[in-house]
C-alpha cells in the first residue's frame, strides 16, 4: 500500500479535488483509494464542525477540541518538516495550533465579541422601536405581563434600580424574543433588555456602563438572569443607578 505516502498530504489538502499543483499526487491517489477518501471527508467534517461552532461564537466543546488535538498530535510525529501553505485550511490549524493559554485567550476574546454582538442588537432595536405594547408605569405589573407574554418568569434587575417604567413589549433580539422594558431618566428614553445569558453567550459577564456608538451601554448577568442596557443619558448617571461597585468602576 501507498497510503503511507500520502499521509502528510491528506491532512493539508483543502479538499479532495484541489487544484493546487502541490497537491497533484495525492488527489489522484484519492481517486482510487477508497480508504483515504474516507479519511479525507472525516478531516472535512471536522474542520466544518469547527469552523460552524467559531462562526456561532458558541464555545467550542471540550470533547471537540480534545478529539481534534489529539488526533493531530499523532500526525504531527510523523511531519519532519513544516512547511508553510496559504492552502491550509485556517480554521482547522488555528484549533491544533491553540495551547491552553491561547484557548482561554481566544475564549476570552469570544466573549468580548459576544458582549460587543449583544451591545449593537440592543442599540439597533432601542432605536428602531419606542412604542410599548404595554403602556404601564408600575413594575410589579411590568413584570407579570412579561411574563405572561414570554411564557417565563421575566424578574426585574437587583442590582440597578429603576423608579418607574414607560412601558414593555416583546422583541427580537438576534435569534430570540426577549422582554424589553422602556423607561425614562432625566427625559432620556433608555430600554432594558431580559434574556437567558446563554442565548448570546454572556454568561457570569460584567459590563459596566460605557459608552458605545453614541449611547450609555451596560451588560450584566446577575444570578443567571442577563441584561443588557441602552440609555441616552450619560455613563455617569447610568452608573449612580447601579446598586453594585463592579457596575460603577
Ligand atoms: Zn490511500
Amino acid at each position: 500500500m501507498q497510503c503511507n505516502n500520502f499521509v502528510r498530504q491528506l491532512d493539508l489538502a483543502p479538499s479532495p479535488d484541489s487544484q493546487d499543483p502541490y497537491f497533484t499526487d495525492v488527489t489522484a491517489h484519492l481517486r482510487v483509494c477508497e480508504a483515504c477518501r474516507a479519511k479525507m471527508s472525516r478531516k472535512l467534517d471536522a474542520e466544518r464542525a469547527i469552523r460552524m461552532t467559531m462562526e456561532s461564537m458558541a464555545p467550542v466543546p471540550e470533547t471537540l477540541l480534545t478529539s481534534v488535538i489529539s488526533a493531530t498530535r499523532a500526525v504531527k510525529a510523523r511531519r519532519s518538516r513544516w512547511r508553510s501553505w496559504t492552502a491550509i485550511a485556517a480554521s482547522f490549524l488555528l484549533v491544533i495550533g491553540l495551547s491552553a493559554s491561547g484557548y482561554t485567550y481566544w475564549k476570552q476574546s469570544q466573549t468580548e465579541a459576544a458582549v460587543e454582538r449583544l451591545c449593537v442588537l440592543s442599540i439597533r432595536n432601542h432605536e428602531v422601536y419606542h412604542n410599548p405594547e404595554f403602556a404601564v408605569s408600575d413594575l410589579v405589573q411590568i413584570s407579570k405581563w412579561l411574563s405572561g407574554r414570554l411564557g417565563h418568569f421575566v424578574k426585574m434587575p437587583e442590582l440597578l434600580s429603576i423608579a418607574s417604567a414607560t412601558g414593555a413589549r416583546r422583541c427580537v433580539l438576534g435569534e430570540h424574543a426577549v422582554a424589553v422594558v422602556n423607561f425614562e431618566v432625566d427625559n432620556k428614553r433608555s430600554s432594558l433588555f431580559s434574556f437567558y445569558p446563554s442565548q448570546f453567550g454572556v454568561e457570569g459577564v460584567i459590563t459596566p456602563p460605557k459608552f458605545e456608538m453614541g449611547y450609555t451601554v451596560a451588560v450584566w448577568d446577575e444570578n443567571g438572569v442577563g441584561y443588557s442596557l441602552v440609555s441616552e443619558a450619560p455613563v455617569e448617571k447610568i452608573k449612580a443607578m447601579f446598586a453594585s461597585g463592579h457596575m460603577r468602576n
